[in-house]
Parts: structure tokens; sequence; C-alpha cells
């Protein structure tokens, strides 16, 4: 009986130590910003006070009067796939995302599936041997022949599935058909790329003798295509029911599509990425092959419909579809843009785009890029409460940014395996200078301040636990 008293006695004790004070911030809560700080302990918050009322700890943190935010959630990044790792890894691509102020990255796989309980074993080992900050991850490709494996994956907290609409892994509207009313039933999401493969397969056409101006790969995949298959894919969505989320939406023609999707009630989100907020169709003739992804940049009205929708919250989040490459790949397409990778550099990129061409330029307000960036993620992805905000009992997950400092962007800044960046030489406004992940600081001073294996594998539906009120 005293035994069991004492260590009741030293449970107490221990819950009431603070690890870690950061004071002197602005707090970007959902009620708003407030001067304040916040204490950790044992890896949640356990204090949210103004200065005055914050307690002691072994460590104190000034913020200069910087913003806290809760860390990012990158809910699409192609970071681990087992035999593109000459692309990415944990170790490198989770480094990339805490020097981004992203504190939960939600991986997606390239080529190979993940299908199956022992894919899903295999790679949460994997996470949480080498990545620094917390993860999550995609199942799919899903086809014909896997979409019954959704409930199991479910079950084991992958919750987030992946199909396309067009090639490299065209299903078929009845096997998205099938798929959603299996997410109906037990729950998670669907995320489909959506471009109509009919449509890209005829415009292409066109572009006969031109391949070698980069700007081509754009005009061969047009905003009909976007269109068409965003229509169908929500059509679907209104026949079974389920959770529809369309992945990187880029034209206004498919952000109007969505909206009215939403307006009739239909369960259907939509993502946006760091590039199709920053650059035009213009620009990819300039930038050559490093420009190229899939869907493509677009025109300067397709990007001012991405900023409005995202304000308005008829964009749901944004992810950075994180998918760079050695750089040969992409001076393959020097001479032909069709022999370049598709894919870009993302994930450190993503708050900073949100901070330079958003907050600064009176395109997105604080609330808002709460929401987009971390709580609407988290609660996507069945997170939340226990991440996307700040709150006593939540993780301690948070980016300290500054959002007036100039930065030139420069490859070697970027922890990316790619060793490039679309963004090179560009000088951006606002910029996350510490990450914390469970209240261990991760990113500091540009440089990564923790090993490969702090990261933790968050099961998607784990989000309800009692958040300590
Ligand atoms: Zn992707």
């Amino acid at each position: 009986m005293s035994s069991s008293l004492t260590s009741k006695h030293r449970k107490q004790t221990e819950r009431r130590s603070i690890d870690l004070v950061v004071h002197n911030a602005r707090l970007l809560l959902e009620s708003g910003l407030v001067r304040g700080g916040i204490g950790v302990s044992d890896g949640v918050f356990s204090v949210i006070a103004s200065d005055e009322h914050l307690p002691d700890a072994d460590v104190i943190i000034d913020a200069g009067q910087k913003i806290l935010m809760p860390g990012l959630i990158d809910g699409h990044a192609h970071i681990n796939d087992p035999t593109m790792l000459s692309h990415e890894s944990f170790k490198s691509g989770s480094r990339a995302a805490a020097g981004g102020g992203v504190t939960t990255f939600i991986d997606m796989p390239l080529t190979n599936q993940v299908d199956s309980e022992e894919i899903v074993t295999e790679k949460i080992r994997q996470g949480e041997e080498d990545s620094v900050v917390d993860f999550s991850f995609y199942g799919g490709m899903i086809n014909e022949n896997n979409y019954k494996v959704i409930p199991t994956l479910v079950e084991r907290g992958i919750g987030a599935f992946k199909a396309f609409s067009c090639e490299p892994y065209q299903t078929n509207p009845g096997v998205l058909t099938r798929a959603l009313s299996e997410v109906s039933e037990v729950g998670g999401h669907l995320t489909i790329h959506s471009e109509d493969q009919g449509v890209l397969d005829e415009f292409k056409k066109d572009m006969e003798g031109e391949w070698d101006a980069p700007v081509s790969h754009s005009l061969s995949r047009p905003n009909l295509a976007e269109f068409l298959a965003i229509r169908q894919n929500i059509s679907i969505a209104s026949h079974t029911g389920g959770h529809l989320h369309i992945a990187h939406v880029t034209t206004r023609e498919g952000v109007n599509e969505i909206e009215r999707g939403k307006l009739r009630g239909i369960m259907v989100t939509t993502e946006v990425c760091p590039h199709h907020l920053m650059f035009y169709r213009d620009d990819m003739n300039r930038l050559g092959p490093m420009s190229k992804m899939n869907p493509p940049l677009r025109t300067r009205e397709d990007k001012a419909a991405l900023w409005s929708a995202l304000l308005r919250g008829m964009i749901d989040i944004t992810v950075s579809d994180h998918a760079p490459c050695p750089i040969e790949k992409k001076e393959a397409g020097l001479e032909d843009i069709r022999e370049a990778w598709s894919g870009v550099d993302g994930t450190q990129m993503i708050l900073r785009v949100l901070l330079s061409e958003g907050i600064n330029k009176g395109r997105l307000s604080y609330s808002r890029l709460l929401r987009v960036s971390s709580r609407n993620p988290a609660r996507i992805f069945g997170l939340y409460p226990k991440k996307g905000v700040i709150r006593v009992g939540s993780d301690a997950d948070f980016v300290i940014f500054d959002p007036n400092r100039e930065e030139k962007l420069t490859a070697d800044m970027m922890f990316s395996k790619c060793g490039w960046t679309l963004y090179e030489g560009m000088t951006m406004r606002g910029s996350p200078e510490m990450t914390f992940v469970r209240g261990v600081q991760v990113f500091g001073e540009g440089k990564i301040l923790t090993r490969p294996g702090h990261g933790r594998f968050q099961a998607m539906g784990s989000g309800e636990r009692p958040a300590g009120e």
C-alpha cells in the first residue's frame, strides 16, 4: 500500500514540473493573436498564460515578440518510398519539414504500393528510426485489386488513401466508386489526383515540335482536364457518400466545382501547394525543367482564384506535394520537357510562401493561416486536438517565426536531399526560426538539432485523446 502511494505521489510531482517555458511571444490561438507564452511538461502543453503568470522551468526561451503557432501539418509529401531513396528519405525529408516549421508530415507513396499490413508495419519502423519530426502516411495507390484492404488499414491508423483519375496509376470511375463506398463505411478519406486522361492524351498532340519549351508541359495539360475530373469525382462522392479529398487544386474551374460541391453538402475538401501559390505558367521557360510538376503551373487568373479560395475557406489545407529528385532527372528535360521528372521541393517552403505571399501581401489573415496549415489538416487526418492547436494537453508541436525577416533562398539552406530548390535566389519575407516537436527543439539558427528517431508515427483517428482540460 505504501509503495503505491509513493508512486502516485511521484507521478503528481512529475506532472507539476515544467520542462520548457517560452515567454515574450505572440501566440496564434484559435481565438486570435495574444501576448504571452507556453509551458511544456512531458511533451505536451501544460501552461498557456501571459508572461507574468508563467512558471519557472529548466529551459526558458525568450521569443522576442515573434509569433508562436502550432506546428504545420504537411498533408501530402513524398518523403520515403523504398525504391526512390535517391529522391528523399525519412532522414532528409523530415529535416526539410523541420526547417519549414512542419512538425508532422503525411507521407504519400511515389511508385511503391502501401496496401498491406506488412508494408505499414515496416514503414512505421523505418520512420520511427529515421524521422526527426512526427509522421503518418497514405495508403495507395488504390486500384481494383486492393480497395478492399481499406477497412484493415483504417484499423491500423492509416485513414487516407490515394488514387488517380489519370496516368500513371489511373483508376476507372467504377473502382473510385467502390473505394469511396468503403471510405463511407469505415471513415478516413480518399484523395484523388484529378486530371482527365482523355483530355491529356488529346492536347499533348498539339505540342508536337514544341517540347523544347518547358511551358509546353503546362499547355499540354489544360484546365479542362482538371475541371472534368473534379466534376466526375464529386459526382461519385455525391452518389456514395464518403469523404472525397481533391489533391492539389490548381485551376479556377476546379475551385468553382469544389465550391459548388461544398455548397451542395457533399463531403469534399481540397488542398493547394506553395508552388501553385507562388509561380505562373509564364515562369516556366525561365525556370526550366525544375518548374515541371503535375498538375502544372497555371495562369495569373488561376493563381488569383487559388488565393481567393484559400482566404474564403473553399480550399481547406495547404500541402507541399514535396517530390524533388536528383538534379540529373531535371536536366534530362533540358531539350525535351517530357524527359524531366515531375515534382519539386516544397515542405520547407509552405510557411514561407504563406507568410511572404499571403500575410505580407494582404491575401491571408493569421486566423486563416492557422486553419489551413495546421488546424484543418489535423482535423482532416484525424489528429485533432492532439495536433494542430495550442491547448493544454495537446502535443507541444510549435513553430516560432518572424513575419518580417527577409531571407534570400538558396539551395544550401534547404535540407532536402535533392540539392536544388525552385526558389533559388528569391528574397522572401517571413521565416520560421525555431521548430519544436513534443517539446523538443528540432530546428533553430538554420540547423537541425535532433538526431533521427525523435519522430513518432501518428495513427489517424488517434486525435480524440483527452486533452487534459
Ligand atoms: Zn503528390
